[in-house]
């Protein structure tokens, strides 16, 4: 049995919604359709990933806590012997939900783009989501703390970051002020904004992708071990390049690309590489081996290889990943791209939403052929 044989994680993205607006979005949900299942249909995508026998599964968006009978899927799942994992950016976690989030999921990793409120709330385009992210981390803290008293399951919580330039100068902040606060918290992610979705917008390079320098740093292991020593030991501190994502042929070849993770759109389209667009069917419509057997043949693709093997850089990765999205994306994800506008810092006069989305396309422009370059 070789190890790709099945996926050994799988991502779902189990709704476009969110009432959150990031500029680096990697799904543009908010701004988008949910294209969220009915209940019925969610538990037969659960019951098709459960039949791969993944190592965990991944509840992600969107905000997964919008969806309306999200515990019942998960517990499916659960009881089938397969870890659920939750991300989500907290803003909706309160005392009514959180004592089933501690006893379905195994794992809890909540989004915090940066140290401070004005840094983060500035990244998520959301006044309020810094408190509110504390609010919630204070309460799984409370949450893990009452089940080690009672004995039996312990949720596993910690914090991912999306690491940019507006808060790369705020990591080791997140090791000295904000970990400390919750004893129980076990781990802190600190992982690089990857070429995806709206991180892949022309400018975003240019403003808030890392810089090659600040990329090297974050995936060299002395910074890794610099940022532990500043933790309080009982947490587990990780940092991540992203460059596992990038499918680079030079990485497929050598086996450093990361493809046993499986990617599912909310209604259950499989995605054939979890951080660009394109779908190679629907779990809805054909079984999930024949699904993920397609999604690998896909990573081999000549096309990828040649859009991706020249490219060396942070903004050669970002302009590559347009291309691949546009050659891979259906009609609907071309028009969708097409509307977006190009990255522009925040002003001091703005309201707080970064990467306004126009409505309607710009007058004259066609959806243009599929193959077509893009700046
Ligand atoms: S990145 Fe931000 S906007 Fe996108 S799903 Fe996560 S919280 Fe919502």
């Amino acid at each position: 049995m070789s190890a790709l044989d099945r996926p050994w994680a799988i991502n779902w993205d189990v709704t476009y919604a969110c009432p959150l607006r990031c500029a680096h979005c990697y799904s543009e949900s908010g701004r988008r359709a949910s294209r969220q299942l009915s209940l019925e249909d969610m538990f037969r995508v659960a019951d098709a990933l459960i039949s791969l026998k993944p190592q965990s599964i991944q509840f992600s968006g969107g905000e997964p806590l919008l969806v309306k009978g999200v515990f019942q899927v998960a517990e499916r799942i659960a009881q089938a012997g397969i870890p659920v994992i939750l991300y989500t950016s907290g803003w909706l976690l309160d005392e009514r939900l959180v004592a089933d989030v501690a006893r379905i999921f195994s794992q809890v990793h909540l989004s915090l783009d940066g140290a401070t409120a004005k840094v983060h709330d500035t990244v998520r385009a959301k006044p309020g989501s810094f408190e509110r992210a504390m609010k919630a981390l204070g309460l799984l803290n409370e949450a893990v703390r009452e089940q080690r008293q009672r004995g039996g399951k312990v949720l596993t919580f910690g914090i991912d970051g999306v690491v940019v330039r507006s808060n790369f100068h705020q990591l080791e902040e997140y090791c000295t002020a904000i970990v400390p606060r919750f004893p129980e918290l076990k781990f802190l992610s600190l992982g690089a904004a990857v070429p995806s979705g709206l991180a892949n917008r022309p400018g975003y390079a240019d403003h808030e992708l890392l810089t090659d320098d600040q990329l090297w740093l974050l995936g060299s292991g002395g910074f890794t071990r610099y940022l532990q020593t500043l933790a309080p030991a009982s947490v587990k501190v990780s940092t991540t390049d992203g460059l596992l994502l990038q499918m680079h042929p030079d990485h497929i070849a050598s086996g450093r690309a990361l493809r046993g993770l499986m990617h599912v759109e909310p209604d259950g389209a499989v995605r054939s590489m979890p951080i660009y667009e394109g779908t190679v069917g629907n779990l809805l419509e054909e079984p999930a081996q024949v699904l993920w057997e397609r999604a690998l043949a896909r990573h081999l693709d000549p096309y990828l290889a040649e859009t991706l093997g020249p490219v060396r850089t942070m903004k050669e990765w970002a302009k590559a990943a347009r291309r691949i999205d546009l050659h891979y994306g259906s009609d609907q994800v071309r028009a969708r791209i097409f509307l977006r506008q190009n990255y522009r810092p925040p002003r001091p006069s703005d309201s707080g939403i970064l990467g306004v989305v126009r409505r309607t396309p710009p007058p004259g422009r066609d959806l243009g052929p599929a193959h077509a370059p893009v700046h």
